[in-house]
């Protein structure tokens, strides 16, 4: 279902640096629609020549994205090259290690944002595979110390799990669901909840990596042992993260219960609760 955009119409501008398989740059598309001629930013991503292996996987991950559409997720245009609307604040994780103070209902909403793209998801039963705070992008920043909203778009997937080294999904725990370790050709919708557990985990932690420095080995340990990540303070939260990263798969809730439970946190208690302890974020 996807158009063919013409070589000749891409404009490549700058080198942006790489992906973890990419090589990736801006630049813009132009087209005539109408009679017109319309200018867009792109974002472009070329499978790194390295990884020419994954090619198979590059161009699923970016017919899958230009054949759905949904106001969370994000536009892809092209797929040969991966040409996807350019936005403007990055990566999740970046922008808020960047460490821009940012209230509780504006992680919230970023929260419920990303809920409502797996609803949507899981509605037509499409498995993302890779729901990390690096693959949200934020096209909005709204106003993060005075809470109006952000808005986020879900990126591709990039290369599926079934293609990648014991190591590479090693390295993705937490967000990778422990079952994915034994049959990682065995993707569920399941296996998106608990990393979106990790997400949420991720948003409410400014954007640090979890399990920042640990080795290959003390990460397959955290999973043999079933041990979680630190628990967040406030306990509705930790406990929807709790239900999401449950060990046993069939236990997570499903979309609908996790917005619901979003939508019964209330932001005011938290921060009155909190109001007395130093400012961390
Ligand atoms: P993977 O998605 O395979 O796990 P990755 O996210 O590191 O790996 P890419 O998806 O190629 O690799 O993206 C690299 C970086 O480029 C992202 O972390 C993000 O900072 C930035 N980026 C990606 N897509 C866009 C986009 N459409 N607009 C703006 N910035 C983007
Ligand atoms: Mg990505």
């Amino acid at each position: 279902q996807f158009h063919m955009i013409k070589y000749e119409d891409l404009q490549w501008v700058s080198v942006l640096g790489q992906g973890s398989f990419t090589r990736i740059f801006s630049g813009y598309k132009t087209d005539i629609r109408d009679g017109e001629k319309h200018v867009t930013d792109v974002f472009l991503k070329e499978l790194d020549v390295v990884h020419k292996n994954y090619w198979e996987s590059f161009f699923e991950a970016a017919s899958l994205m230009s054949q759905i559409s949904h106001k969370h997720l994000l536009l892809v245009y092209g797929v040969n090259i991966m040409v996807q609307e350019f936005v403007e604040y990055g990566a999740l994780d970046l922008y808020l290690q960047r460490g821009r103070s940012v209230s509780v209902s504006w992680k919230l909403d970023v929260a419920k944002q990303l809920a409502s793209a797996l609803n949507f998801l899981e509605e037509k039963n499409i498995v993302h595979g890779n729901i990390c705070a690096k693959n949200l992008l934020l096209a909005r920043e709204g106003d993060p110390s005075q809470g109006s909203s952000p808005f986020i778009k879900l990126s591709d997937p990039g290369i599926s799990v079934a293609m990648l080294a014991k190591d590479v999904i090693l390295d993705r725990i937490p967000w990778v669901a422990p079952e994915v370790l034994e049959s990682p050709d065995n993707l569920t919708l399941e296996c998106d909840k608990w990393s979106f557990g990790a997400t949420l985990w991720e948003i409410f932690n400014s954007g640090e990596p979890p399990l920042r420095g640990w080795d290959l080995d003390q990460k397959r340990q955290l999973y043999e042992r079933f041990l979680q990540l630190p628990p967040s303070q406030w306990t509705e939260l930790a406990d929807l993260i709790g239900q999401c990263m449950d060990y046993q798969a069939a236990f997570r809730p499903s979309c609908r219960s996790i917005i619901r439970q979003l939508n019964s946190l209330i932001t005011s208690d938290y921060e009155i609760l909190h109001a007395a302890e130093p400012v961390t974020q």
